[in-house]
């Protein structure tokens, strides 16, 4: 039993992107908010995510086009180095993965910060380290996420890599194999193989980027092959071993062998043993449902990857508004999903909104889709893409868009706003398109739609 008990008027329990976020909104509101995490403040995104893994990216970006330069106009001798990169990581994004600007931040904010592994024990109360805060209007949840991965046999007892392992790597292997083909996984390997490692990738979907849009992964497959990337879909992985040879896939009909192995298949989101029972959720849930407002119970909001409702950074804090709003009660506007953007960081980038053309028909919407290619701009760099529209026929809306191309992620911003603000495809088809830009690539598509 615990022996103190404090008051306050909230806790937000785990301070991933979302928590953090919340806690310093509401702390900035005056609000006496205790802010508890076991790890790191801010979570797998600062530490061990996108800020790290695109520190890598930008490096590898910069490596891939200074040896693009024979094709344009001049010569370079490029000489990949991975020290810089993790030195970067290290002092740049991470503070050598010490969190006190961020527990400063909140101090400031007048939050209380507590370290530690917090659990609900009764309503609107949490225990950390003995100490049980009693929060008067409730607690918000954003225990986010740990690396899992799959029932491979013989897989858990090598020493794989996770993403917590790889942003901390400061020599590179000279083989890697990436046992995951989706976002994370294809990011990374794209980045090891830009600095001269020989990466497999191993999916066991019939496709990369499954999640994406299938001309997608088909623009993706190519730009891999051209760098010298296996891709291994459809993979039946019936073993790993590790051994003085490295770490030896086995496959259906083939051994893969590499000196590091990185698995990048999936993530558990942390809701085991954090007492959800004690405030009638289920224990056993792998996903918690939120209403429009974030609540999954009396008094508890949840925020994050936990909430199922996109794995990404920018969801997580887009639903700490939500709850901040509904704290301070306010009158909306409530989570809406309509229009969630997302960018996978290859090269090219794949900048997605929306829902793609299969998961709209499963929605039994008629849709109309059109693609096209990236036009002008994609000529004058050298570079393949696509643009892939998917509209509601009968609303004359768009409800859909993936663009692949260098510029991807930002292209899509246009798309977002299009679909956020249901915008009919007609006017968005007469608008101005600046000529020889990327986003100059939609018009055409647009119309194919009318
Ligand atoms: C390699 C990689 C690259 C990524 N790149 C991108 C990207 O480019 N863009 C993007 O939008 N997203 C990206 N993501 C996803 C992004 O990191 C997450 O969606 C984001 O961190 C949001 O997670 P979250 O808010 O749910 O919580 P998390 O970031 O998972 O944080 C949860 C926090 O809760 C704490 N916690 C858990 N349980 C307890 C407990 N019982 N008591 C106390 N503390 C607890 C943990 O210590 C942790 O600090 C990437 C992820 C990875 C792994």
């Amino acid at each position: 039993m615990s022996q103190n008990r404090i008051e306050c008027d909230l806790v937000v329990l785990g301070l991933g992107p979302g928590g953090e976020h919340t806690a310093l909104l509401l702390a900035g509101k005056g609000l006496d908010v205790v802010a508890v995490d076991e790890r790191l403040v801010g979570g797998e995104c600062p530490y061990f995510g996108c800020v790290p893994s695109k520190m890598m990216i930008a490096a590898a970006q910069t490596v891939h086009q200074a040896r693009r330069v024979a094709d344009f106009g001049g010569s370079a001798d490029v000489r990949p180095d991975w020290g810089p990169v993790a030195a970067r990581i290290r002092d740049e994004a991470t503070d050598d993965w010490d969190d006190q600007v961020a527990v400063d931040r909140l101090l400031a904010a007048g939050a209380t910060f507590v370290r530690g592994r917090g659990t609900i024990t009764a309503p609107r109360e949490v225990t950390v380290n003995g100490t049980t805060y009693v929060a008067r209007r409730g607690i918000v949840l954003n225990t986010g996420t740990s690396p899992s991965a799959p029932p491979i046999q013989g897989l858990a007892a090598t020493p794989y890599w996770t993403n917590r392992e790889v942003v901390k790597v400061t020599e590179l292997p000279a083989s890697l194999t990436v046992i995951g083909g989706g976002p994370i996984g294809c990011e990374l390997a794209q980045v090891f193989a830009t600095f001269g490692v020989q990466v497999t990738v191993v999916e066991v979907a019939e496709r990369i980027i499954a999640v994406e849009e299938p001309e997608a992964s088909d623009v993706l497959t190519k730009a891999f092959e051209a760098q010298g990337i296996e891709v291994l879909s459809g993979a039946k992985i019936e073993r790993v071993d590790h051994g003085s040879a490295g770490f030896t896939v086995v496959l259906d009909g083939r051994e893969v062998v590499s000196e590091q192995l990185l698995v990048a298949a999936g993530r558990r989101n942390n809701l085991a043993g954090i007492g959800l029972e004690n405030v009638g959720l289920d224990p056993e849930a792998r996903v918690l449902e939120p209403d429009e407002r974030m609540r999954v119970a009396d008094g508890v909001w949840a925020v994050g990857d936990i909430t199922g409702k996109g794995a990404f950074t920018h969801v997580s804090m887009y639903q700490g508004d939500v709850v901040v709003r509904d704290v301070m009660g306010e009158n909306g506007p409530w989570a809406d999903y309509r229009a969630v953007a997302r960018a996978t960081f290859t090269s090219p980038e794949v900048g997605s909104v929306g829902l793609s053309e299969a998961a709209a028909r499963e929605h039994g919407i008629d849709v109309r889709v059109a693609t096209g290619d990236l036009g002008s701009r994609g000529w004058l760099a050298k570079e393949e893409g696509v643009v892939k529209l998917v509209s509601d026929r009968a609303r004359g809306v768009l409800i859909g868009a993936c663009v692949v191309g260098s510029t991807g992620g930002e292209v899509i911003g246009m798309l977002a706003t299009a679909i956020h603000a249901e915008v009919p495809i007609a006017t968005l088809a007469e608008m101005h398109f600046a000529y020889p830009t990327y986003y100059r690539a939609v018009q055409p598509v647009l119309r194919d739609l009318l």
